[in-house]
């Protein structure tokens, strides 16, 4: 029993948001409802802008009146319908869950009080109202890799210690370097790909139903461990810095 519960007070969980949590990307279908996402991804995807210029092109086209626009368009969106129940399994085994997102922390804490979820610690981009949104990139670094604003790799790093186990969840181009640094890997889409051309050991899932059965298992058995390749990867980011 003291083994079951040491186990579990050091698995600590980030997972991404867009893609992830919800169905589809938010701020992709924000930004082609009110500019030309088409355009600006094709040019972030050429390297002919960074990932920095690209979002600022995405602040520029966010609508005045952000509020009433995201009432509206939640309306038509979807979270992953077992979300709820996964972070609520781990809270009721005090296993801290965080979200990492290259997202807006405004857009978050929108989406958050919509659909009224539990509240967890959010790591993500800022973004303000001063004649024109703003947005601010608090979490940045620029030996993070091209492929996202907030430097998921570092959050994870700075906010776990060497005896946590690192769980992540994500599907995306933006978690590439949080995936090098985890140590149990959900991924999905692009990550999967990622994953696999990589050899990085990770389990597929479709939706937070299949997390959920097999984290569940993790903490039941006291299976959790940490990788290590992770682990050494881990040891050679905080030497680069
Ligand atoms: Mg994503």
């Amino acid at each position: 029993m003291a083994n079951y519960k040491k186990n579990i007070n050091q698995i600590k969980v980030f997972i991404d948001f867009d893609g992830t949590i919800s169905i589809n990307d938010l701020t992709d279908e924000i930004f082609k409802q009110n500019g030309e996402f088409d355009y600006h991804i094709k040019r972030f995807l050429n390297k002919e802008i960074t990932i920095f210029e690209y979002w600022q092109e995405f602040t520029k086209i966010l609508p005045e009146n952000l509020d009433a626009y995201l009432q509206n368009f939640l309306a038509n969106q979807e979270l992953d319908a077992y979300f709820e129940s996964f972070i609520t399994y781990c809270s009721e085994n005090n296993i801290e869950a965080s979200i990492v997102t290259d997202n807006f922390d405004y857009i978050i804490n929108f989406v958050w009080n919509y659909y009224n979820l539990p509240k967890i610690k959010v790591f993500s981009n800022k973004l303000k109202f001063d004649s024109g949104w703003q947005s601010l990139f608090a979490l940045a670094n620029e030996n993070c890799g091209q492929h996202s604003a907030v430097c998921k790799r570092n959050v994870i790093i700075n906010n776990t210690t060497e005896d946590d186990i690192i769980v992540y969840i994500g599907d995306g181009f933006s978690d590439y370097q949080a995936a090098e640094v985890s140590d149990i890997i959900f991924a999905k889409n692009h990550l999967a790909k990622f994953c696999a051309e990589n050899r990085i050991p990770h389990h597929n899932w479709k939706t937070f139903f299949d997390v959920k059965r097999v984290f569940e298992q993790y903490v039941w058995n006291s299976s959790a461990r940490k990788r290590h390749q992770a682990s050494l990867h881990r040891k050679w980011v905080i030497e680069q810095e």
